[in-house]
């Protein structure tokens, strides 16, 4: 059997909408868009959402929003996609990296008190694998410090903490719709927030800064005549993009119940057994589980991590790891972060296998997956392991 490590859940409705709007004969953002944005802003239940073509748009637009500094300083966890510190660079300001909890692979509180410098002004927690982070407590840091809260929540469309939807909670959050996220239209971002004044320049910002109604400037209504308010960027989505958005919007729950299923099944198989260490989601708080982070126990195993995806690609089951920890990269590196300084990124990065899960995993497939790893872990003990 072949399993891939991601396959978008796409269908005949996913094609008949892009061909719509390939057919139309508009192609770019426009009504399609507009109508996507709302859609999404409604079902977060956000005051504004501003659709954009990623997730790395929508932080960096985010941080204008804010208006970040050169030699300001943003706090971001380790265990994430380099796109998170990438865009605080955009601005010649300096990503700060904080150490994770070992159990959700959330940022640290404590790290990110430690890491506060009078220069502190924005924190971006990333909710990994959708898991929400201790929001209550960043929120209270970020009073007390006068700091911004831009989350990361490309992986946590949806999901709630305390009752409250991601996309509600911080000053502003970005969504991703690339094409491994939980829901996709192979690029796209968006971005919600409660601020109408911040709302109103990010979308004046995603299509060169010119002025609101400058979209429809081809179109029998608009005009040729425009301003520009300040220099922008080419952040737009296509409506062809937004019509594929639409209609996975529209199955979310859908998919989202299938990735349930498919967790239980994983956490029952893999719960009891000494070769593993479960990852934990704190109770006050619902995940969308886009990834499955399976935890090796080294005091069990006689095989490394790598080893051991090795081993499950030679059965044909492809996996992958979240993430390599930033200051593990060279440009990071090269800024004086090093890996000694970070304890629990460290250990989840030693342990730390993403399984295949997504909606079109049959349970045929699923099956195939928990067996392989049950049987890699039981031929690969170690010698006088508890395990044993
Ligand atoms: C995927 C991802 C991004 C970037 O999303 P794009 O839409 O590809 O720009 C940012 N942060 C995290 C944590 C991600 O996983």
């Amino acid at each position: 059997m072949q399993i891939p490590f991601h396959r978008p859940y796409m269908t005949d409705d996913e094609v008949q909408a892009a061909s719509r709007a390939i057919l139309n004969g508009w192609l770019t953002m426009g009504e399609i868009s507009f109508k996507f944005e709302n859609d999404f802003r409604q079902k977060v239940g956000s005051s504004h959402a501003v659709a954009v073509n990623s997730c790395t748009a929508a932080l960096h637009l985010a941080l204008c929003a804010i208006n970040l500094e050169a030699d300001d300083e943003v706090i971001i966890p380790a265990d994430t996609f380099t796109a998170t510190g990438e865009v605080i660079t955009y601005f010649k300001a300096k990503p700060v990296i904080a150490d994770i909890e070992k159990d959700t692979h959330n940022i640290s509180i404590k790290s990110i008190e430690e890491k506060i410098t009078p220069r502190t002004r924005a924190i971006i927690p990333v909710h990994f694998s959708g898991q929400p982070c201790d929001m209550d407590e960043i929120m209270s840091i970020a009073e007390k410090h006068k700091l911004k809260v831009i989350e990361d929540a490309a992986h946590a469309f949806p999901a709630r903490y305390k009752n409250r939807n991601v996309g509600t909670i911080g000053d502003i959050t970005a969504f991703s719709f690339y094409a491994t996220k939980t829901i996709t239209a192979g690029e796209g971002g968006m971005i919600t927030t409660e601020n109408e004044e911040w709302a109103q320049r990010m979308k004046m910002l995603r299509l060169h800064g010119i002025s609101k109604d400058a979209w429809k400037r081809y179109s029998a209504e608009g005009t040729y005549v425009y301003d520009v308010i300040e220099p922008g960027f080419k952040y737009n989505p296509t409506d062809i993009s937004s019509a594929i958005a639409s209609v996975q919007l529209s199955k979310s729950d859908e998919m989202n119940d299938r990735r349930l299923q498919i967790t239980q099944r994983y956490i029952e198989a893999f719960r009891n057994n000494d070769a593993f260490i479960p990852y934990v989601v704190k109770p006050d708080r619902e995940t969308c589980w886009h990834l499955y982070p399976l935890r090796l126990n080294p005091e069990a195993l006689s095989i490394s991590r790598d080893e051991f995806m090795i081993k499950l690609k030679q059965k044909g089951i492809v996996t992958s790891v979240h993430f390599i920890p930033l200051y593990r990269f060279t440009w990071y590196k090269n800024q004086g972060w090093d890996a000694a300084d970070f304890a629990n990124s460290e250990w989840v990065f030693e342990r730390e296998i993403s399984l295949p899960i997504y909606p079109s995993l049959t349970d045929e497939e699923v099956d195939y997956v928990i067996e392989n790893v049950i049987e890699i872990a039981a031929q690969n003990l170690r010698i006088g392991s508890p395990a044993r």
